[in-house]
């Protein structure tokens, strides 16, 4: 793994929702990385050759396997569609990169390649080679613009300081070392089996263990405080405490009761359907109002409290704080929802959707995706899939109220979910939708309908909805199944 890591806020509710329904598409499929990126891609392959460093064959040798597995992380995940350009959400980051680079000229040799990663995961990276990547979870988690900042400043520092490219050398020696060797020899002559797996363990938990990658985080912090006094831009330390609350989102409860949200679309929810029935480990007693927190080991952000202490002398706690503009949260929020629901991870997309409700959201958008996902996980049902595509998180991770959806999608019967697709399909919120999310609709209701050839019938509606919306963002979901 690369130095990856940063920022993060709650507090959303002070973020203006807009009510209106977006009669613009997000982005087109076009601008998913493999074809929008295509040619930074090749680019990429062509820059990035490992430079002749060491004079040990050995340990060069490994020092460019390494090298190549980076350039082809990088590549795996422009091809997978791992990233996005939507103008609105990339230019506001891009304002963020420009604004700390145009103040710090000594330090940028050349602008940095910003990339737009799809993940939820409130977080950001830099790669070396001049990369940084945000993932649209930190824009939906975080509180403003200066907190942002932050984390991109975070990010840029480790390339200015050549962190990337520092580990990849030191990992590439420590590989090629005696004291390795010597560890490795231990693990063989030891009377335990399993040899690649703890030759696994030897390689990644002691390098990863190393001092120092605690130097590599605090120096970046310190550097990313400069970066950002130089351009003016507030620094609070209070965001690495926010930062602290970056793996709650699930275990945030609703605030009303589930069945409430499903009333409002006139479905009922039987209370019965949201408890678990079977007997066993799985109705041992668990406590929801345990919040006493997750391991630092597991959690997305570790450290937080040591980084606000560490880098409290240069906070400024009366720094302007500006909120994120409505349309960038709105469309991060939307596309990282869309993002889930292609992946078909259907309970946290739902979740999703009812937190935005929650916090007064209107758009008929997200109307539209309550009934992909009930028609998605129908469909997926019918194919015996239907666990699968609910995604079962530990309850350590989620709310009670996120745990009873969960339960819900598990146990609701085939017939009422058939009966909340054809409510859903009927209902007034398609007056405002696009011409490509009703096409959608009848791409989603045929992949559930009975079919004696069922694989080559829904290969023909696919390529029927790519064809007449060859530029949708929706062609992602209808693609799958032109494959098959
Ligand atoms: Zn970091």
């Amino acid at each position: 793994m690369f130095a990856r890591v940063c920022l993060i806020i709650i507090y959303l509710s002070s973020i203006c929702l807009n009510s209106i329904a977006q009669l613009h598409p997000l982005y087109t499929y076009q601008q998913l990385s493999d074809v929008y990126y295509s040619h930074e891609k090749d680019s990429l392959k062509k820059a990035w050759q490992c430079p002749d460093i060491y004079p040990a064959k050995a340990t060069q040798k490994k020092f460019r396997e390494i090298w190549d597995d980076r350039t082809d992380f990088i590549i795996t995940a422009i091809e997978k569609q791992n990233y996005v350009y939507e103008a609105d959400v990339y230019n506001y980051l891009l304002g963020i990169v420009n604004q700390i680079a145009v103040a710090n000229p000594g330090l940028f040799a050349q602008q940095p390649l910003l990339l737009l990663d799809r993940s939820a995961s409130p977080n950001a990276y830099a790669t070396g080679g001049n990369i940084l990547a945000v993932n649209l979870g930190l824009v939906h988690f975080s509180q403003s613009r200066e907190e942002l900042a932050l984390a991109i400043a975070h990010e840029l520092s480790h390339n200015i300081l050549n962190h990337p490219e520092n580990a990849m050398k030191e990992r590439a020696e420590w590989l090629s070392s005696d004291e390795y060797k010597n560890s490795l020899k231990n693990v063989l002559n030891s009377k335990y089996g399993r040899f690649s797996r703890l030759k696994e363990i030897l390689e990644n938990y002691s390098f990863s263990r190393s001092r120092h990658q605690r130097y590599h985080e605090s120096d970046a912090d310190s550097l990313a405080i400069i970066l950002l006094k130089n351009c003016h831009i507030g620094f609070n330390a209070e965001y690495f405490l926010h930062l602290d609350s970056a793996d709650i989102q699930y275990r945030q409860p609703l605030q009303k009761p589930l069945a409430d949200y499903f009333t409002a679309y006139g479905l009922t929810a039987n209370t019965d359907w949201m408890q678990v029935h079977s007997k066993g480990l799985s109705t041992k007693k668990y406590s929801f109002s345990d919040t006493s927190g997750i391991d630092d080991s597991l959690k997305t952000h570790p450290d937080c409290e040591e980084r606000y202490k560490a880098t409290l002398a240069g906070s400024d706690k009366n720094a302007t704080v500006t909120p994120i503009p409505a349309n960038v949260y709105n469309k991060a929020t939307k596309m990282l929802i869309w993002n889930m629901f292609d992946d078909m991870q259907l309970t946290t997309c739902l979740y999703r959707i009812l937190q935005e409700k929650d916090k007064g959201n209107k758009d008929e958008w997200y109307d539209f995706m309550m009934y992909n996902i009930f028609a998605g996980l129908y469909y997926n049902d019918k194919e015996l899939h239907r666990f699968n595509a609910i995604g079962i998180i530990p309850k350590e991770y989620i709310s009670k109220d996120y745990y009873q959806l969960q339960t819900m999608l598990e146990q609701m019967p085939a017939e009422n979910l058939q009966q909340y697709c054809a409510t859903l399909q009927n209902a007034g919120f398609w007056a405002s939708c696009t011409t490509d999310e009703k096409d959608l609709k009848k791409f989603i209701t045929g992949l559930a309908a009975e079919s004696s050839n069922a694989d080559k019938a829904r290969r023909n509606s696919a390529n029927d909805f790519i064809n007449n919306n060859s530029t949708s963002m929706y062609c992602e979901f209808a693609a799958q199944f032109k494959k098959n």
